[in-house]
């Protein structure tokens, strides 16, 4: 029995995340899915050497699976945002940093947290509540 670890914990958080951007977008496909493992294991050993970098993963691990789609399969995730011009992919911003967003650099907005795109595409903003 190994304990799950706090760096077990991240990795796993990580993987959750961008498996449901993935199945927001359609794409978590078997083979899909293998690229997020081999992602997760390919950071695992990152981490290990790094421990301090473990918060950084869930980021890290959504460019490597953009990475891979981009190859395999075409862009991920379409920007939801422009409605027109060319489809072109969210980045994860920062790029090596805690707390990863997708944003969309042609319209310099900020889509949705990692692991929330369903609610970037399905809802409205729900800013704008005042109340005074
Ligand atoms: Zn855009």
């Amino acid at each position: 029995m190994t304990p799950i670890t706090p760096l077990e914990q991240a990795l796993h958080t990580a993987r959750a995340l961008v498996l449901t951007d993935l199945a927001e977008g359609e794409v978590a496909e078997p083979d899909v899915v293998s690229m997020v493992e081999a992602s997760v294991a390919e950071r695992r050993w990152w981490v290990e050497q790094w421990p301090e970098g473990s918060e950084y993963v869930a980021g890290l691990i959504a460019q490597d699976v953009q990475d891979a789609l981009l190859e395999r399969h075409g862009r991920w995730p379409l920007c939801p945002v422009c409605g027109s011009g060319d489809p072109h992919a969210l980045d994860v911003e920062p790029e090596l940093g805690p707390d990863p967003q997708w944003v969309c650099h042609k319209a310099g907005v900020r889509v949705a947290a990692l692991g929330s795109l369903g609610t970037a595409t399905t809802g409205g903003p729900d800013e704008g509540f005042t109340s005074s």
